[in-house]
C-alpha cells in the first residue's frame, strides 16, 4: 500500500515536469519611463529572474496584480491575460509590468554595460497584438458579425506600419510584420472575407511565435529524481505568452472579455458561466442595468 502511494505521487510529479519550461527572463527592477522608453538596469540577480510558467500553473500572486492595476483589479489573471489588460498609456502599469516581468521580447538595448532601455511603442504593439488575437478568436468562435468591424480596425492599425528596425529583436519583429503585411496585401487580390482574414491574422501570429518554442532536455529534474526530463524552451518571453494562450484554447479554457462596458479586459474564467472579471465589475454592471431600467421607466412615464 505504501509503495503504491509513492508511485502515484511520483507519477503525478513526472507528468507535471513534462511541461517544464526552462527559459527564465530578467525582470527590470527600479526602471522608470522617460521619453517613450522604459529605462533601467539589468541586474541578473537571482531574485529578479522570472519563469513565467510559475504564474501560469499557479494563480497570479495578488501583490503583483495590485502593483500593476491597484487594489480593485481582478484575481482571475494569468500571464497573458494580465499582459493583454495593460494600458500602455498608463506609466504605472507599464513600469510595474517591467519591474515584475521584464521586456516582452529581446529588444532591450544597452546604453552602457548595465543601463538599458526598451521602446514603449514596441511594448504597446505587443499588447495591442495580443488583444487583437483574443478579440478575433472570440469573434470567430461565436460567429459574431462584428468580425467585419474588428478586422477593419486591425488592418487600419497596421496601415503605415514599417517593418524592420523598430524592433531590435529583428527576426521576430520583421517576421511577424512581413507575414501580416503579406496577408493584408493579399486581401484585395484574393477577395478574402473578414472571417478568413481574421483566421489568417491569428494563424500568422501563432505560427510565428509558436515556431520559437522547442523541446529540450533538462538534465537534472528534481521532480524526476534528478533524472533527465523533457522540457521546453523559447526565445523571447512573448512566445511563451502565445504558447500559454495556445495551450488554453486547445484545452477548452478560452479567456473571456469582461462584460462590464467600462472594463472589457480579458480574464481567465474559472467557470464557463463567469461573465465579469471581478466582483466590482459584476456589481457595477448590475447597478448600471438598474439605473438603465429606472431611466427607461421614467422616459416611458
Ligand atoms: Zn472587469
Amino acid at each position: 500500500m505504501q509503495l503504491m502511494k509513492k508511485t502515484m505521487v511520483g507519477e503525478k510529479l513526472i507528468q507535471k515536469s513534462g511541461f517544464n519550461f526552462v527559459r527564465n527572463y530578467p525582470s527590470f527592477p527600479l526602471c522608470h519611463l522617460q521619453d517613450g522608453r522604459i529605462c533601467g538596469s539589468l541586474t541578473l540577480s537571482k531574485e529578479h529572474i522570472v519563469n513565467l510558467f510559475e504564474y501560469y500553473e499557479r494563480p497570479m500572486p495578488r501583490e503583483i496584480i495590485t502593483a500593476i492595476f491597484g487594489e480593485m483589479a481582478s484575481d482571475k489573471l494569468n500571464p497573458y491575460t494580465l499582459f493583454a489588460s495593460i494600458d500602455s498609456n498608463n506609466p504605472q502599469q507599464v513600469v510595474q509590468w517591467f519591474t515584475h516581468f521584464g521586456a516582452p521580447d529581446g529588444n532591450v538595448r544597452f546604453d552602457t554595460q548595465e543601463e538599458c532601455y526598451y521602446p514603449l511603442e514596441v511594448f504597446a504593439k505587443h499588447v495591442r497584438e495580443i488583444n487583437n488575437v483574443l478579440t478575433v478568436i472570440e469573434a470567430l468562435q461565436s460567429g459574431a458579425e462584428s468580425i467585419d468591424a474588428i478586422m477593419d480596425d486591425i488592418v487600419k492599425q497596421y496601415h503605415g506600419y514599417i517593418p524592420g528596425h523598430i524592433c531590435g529583436y529583428k527576426e521576430i519583429a520583421e517576421g511577424v510584420s512581413d507575414q501580416i503585411k503579406d496577408l493584408f496585401n493579399k486581401v484585395n487580390i484574393l477577395d478574402l472575407s473578414p472571417a478568413d482574414l481574421g483566421q489568417g491574422y491569428v494563424d500568422a501570429l501563432f505560427q510565428h511565435y509558436l515556431s520559437d518554442i522547442c523541446p529540450c532536455i533538462m538534465w537534472r529534474d528534481k521532480a524526476n529524481g534528478n533524472q533527465p526530463s523533457l522540457a521546453w524552451t523559447s526565445g523571447p518571453m512573448i512566445s511563451q505568452l502565445y504558447f500559454m494562450l495556445a495551450l488554453d484554447i486547445t484545452a477548452g479554457k478560452m479567456p473571456r472579455k469582461c462584460m462590464n462596458d467600462k472594463c472589457h479586459r480579458y480574464f481567465t474564467p474559472a467557470r464557463s458561466s463567469t461573465r465579469y472579471c471581478c466582483d466590482i465589475c459584476k456589481e457595477r454592471a448590475k447597478q448600471h442595468r438598474h439605473y438603465k431600467r429606472l431611466k427607461n421607466e421614467q422616459d416611458y412615464q
